[in-house]
């Protein structure tokens, strides 16, 4: 008999050429805390700041945002610390271990972190888009003094710097699609959806950090209101569309 494995055949994840369901999960995002996502060292155009917030523009104004994949990055080190919690350090690798995908690709036992949010051998199973502020953005900012290594691009002893944040309580959107993977499943085959549900409950309950000086608890966001739409093929072949409650 063979012995039951958290590690997922190729069949189950280059699965692109199949449709099952696609969820779309939508709600808003809240930052609980001071928030900042900055550009690394990137210098931004256009702000006055020496430590900008990231930001996109939106009609005829930069808007702060939170950008796809620093929420799917967040998601992904959640779900590797959890599967490691549950099915030993074994079941996770660091995500830029090119070699480690590989071999489970060839291997033909793809770790459900990888079997999630994909690896350089098989695609993502979810897509984040990046969350925008609901209603009017804010940033504020506020002179810092000394260096922190969280800072890209402030040097040593040089002095006051500016930096930019956003004062907890803004309302994001958020938007997210899992593709072939049945999120309200409670069978036992397959890790991924007791791991996305996981992931989601985390998200409300505000375990979650974004950004930029995590250490001392900024960008802690939570998830509100979150709705789950279900796309699937009915027997004819029709999409069909529903809403689903996912037990969080
Ligand atoms: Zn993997």
């Amino acid at each position: 008999m063979p012995v039951k494995s958290y590690f997922l055949p190729q069949s189950r994840v280059a699965d692109f050429d199949q449709f099952r369901a696609v969820y779309i999960l939508e709600g808003s995002l809240i930052n609980e805390t001071p928030m900042r996502i900055g550009m690394g060292r990137t210098e931004q155009l256009g702000s006055a700041a020496d430590v900008p917030h990231i930001r996109i523009r939106r009609g005829g104004e930069e808007v702060p945002y939170i950008p796809g994949s620093s929420l799917k990055g967040a998601f992904r080190s959640l779900v590797e610390r959890v599967s490691a919690a549950i099915y030993g350090a074994d079941s996770v690798h660091p995500p830029f271990d090119f070699k480690r995908a590989e071999a489970e690709y060839l291997e033909n036992r793809i770790c459900p972190t990888c079997g999630i949010f994909g690896s350089t051998m098989v695609a993502s199973h979810v897509a984040i888009r990046d969350s925008l502020p609901k209603g009017s953005a804010v940033i504020a900012q506020k002179t810092g003094i000394g260096i922190n290594r969280d800072f890209g691009g402030v040097q040593p002893g040089a002095g006051p710097f500016v930096e930019e944040y956003v004062p907890p309580g803004v309302e994001w959107t958020f938007h997210m699609r899992v593709t072939n993977i049945a999120l309200e499943s409670e069978s036992e085959d397959d890790p991924r959806p007791e791991l996305l549900r996981f992931l989601l409950s985390s998200l409300i309950r505000g375990e979650i950090q974004v950004g930029g000086r995590a250490s001392i608890g900024a960008g802690v966001i939570s998830l509100r209101n979150i709705r789950a739409l279900k796309r699937t093929l009915n027997l004819e072949g029709r999409l069909v569309e529903a809403e689903v409650k996912l037990k969080l």
